[in-house]
């Protein structure tokens, strides 16, 4: 099992920034009446949640990065920080990221009035397990364990409440863990890259030509598996990358 501790990374000519990230945020604070809510109307939020803090790693570099709010509440500075570091980014990756990290991040940034993110390819890793694998958990907690036999740090509930009091030393060990999570994150997705349906073509953003390059790592060592039949009925070429083991299909000539 080659792939298992390849470094995409060292194939690329000209390496594309990936970007792995993710963030925290606090929980709302709402008043109830009973402790079985069918729902929770917006009336009853007694303070809503913000961003705690973010952190990110470039893939091939080992510094995970982070930044983090000053004060409980106030995270517009930390919002720009975040959008500033993922617009520099040619792919980011993300562990549901599409529905929540994102998402979540655009929410704050036009709350704030701020400018958006550039359009940046994304991959969800969460989306891209899912498309192909059967595991019992999708989470990456569970997939870093059974993977890479570490899984996240473990954030108590009170740390949740001494953030949102203004403990610094509960902001700390917050930003800890999403840094950890970060790390995670990186090893799930070089595990099931080879298996990933869909990936922003890593040799096109190298400056390699298409069909003669590995679309999840760009390495050039492609090898020709055989001719494959769409249910179109069009015949492609299946390629096989010598560096990261992942099929792709190129024009059939
Ligand atoms: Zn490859």
């Amino acid at each position: 099992m080659g792939f298992l501790n390849y470094n995409a990374v060292n194939y690329r000519m000209n390496k594309p920034n990936i970007l792995f990230w993710d963030i925290e945020t606090a929980p709302i604070v709402a008043t109830t009446w009973t402790l079985y809510p069918k729902a929770i109307s917006h009336k009853n939020i007694q303070q809503d949640w913000y961003i705690i803090c973010g952190a990110w790693k470039w893939a091939g570099k080992p510094a995970v990065q982070a930044a983090k709010i000053d004060k409980p509440l106030k995270d517009k500075e930390l919002c720009k920080k975040l959008r500033d570091v993922i617009a520099k980014a040619d792919i980011i990756v993300h562990h549901n990221g599409n529905r929540f990290d994102l998402k979540k991040l655009n929410a704050r940034l036009i709350f704030h009035g701020l400018a958006p993110l550039p359009m940046i390819p994304t991959v969800d890793t969460l989306k891209e397990v899912k498309k192909v694998a059967a595991f019992t958990s999708n989470r990456l907690d569970y997939l870093a364990k059974i993977l890479t036999g570490t899984g996240k740090l473990d954030a108590p509930y009170e740390l949740w409440l001494d953030i949102m009091k203004g403990s610094k030393a509960a902001l700390a060990t917050t930003v800890a863990y999403c840094k950890e999570d970060v790390n995670c994150l990186e090893r799930v997705y070089n595990y099931l890259l080879p298996y990933m349906n869909s990936h922003p073509h890593v040799g096109v953003i190298s400056g390699q030509v298409r069909d003669e390059s590995c679309p999840k790592c760009g390495s050039k060592n492609l090898k020709f598996n055989g001719v494959r039949v769409s249910a179109a009925g069009i015949k492609k070429q299946e390629v096989q990358c010598g560096n990261c083991h992942s099929y792709s299909r190129i024009k059939f000539k």
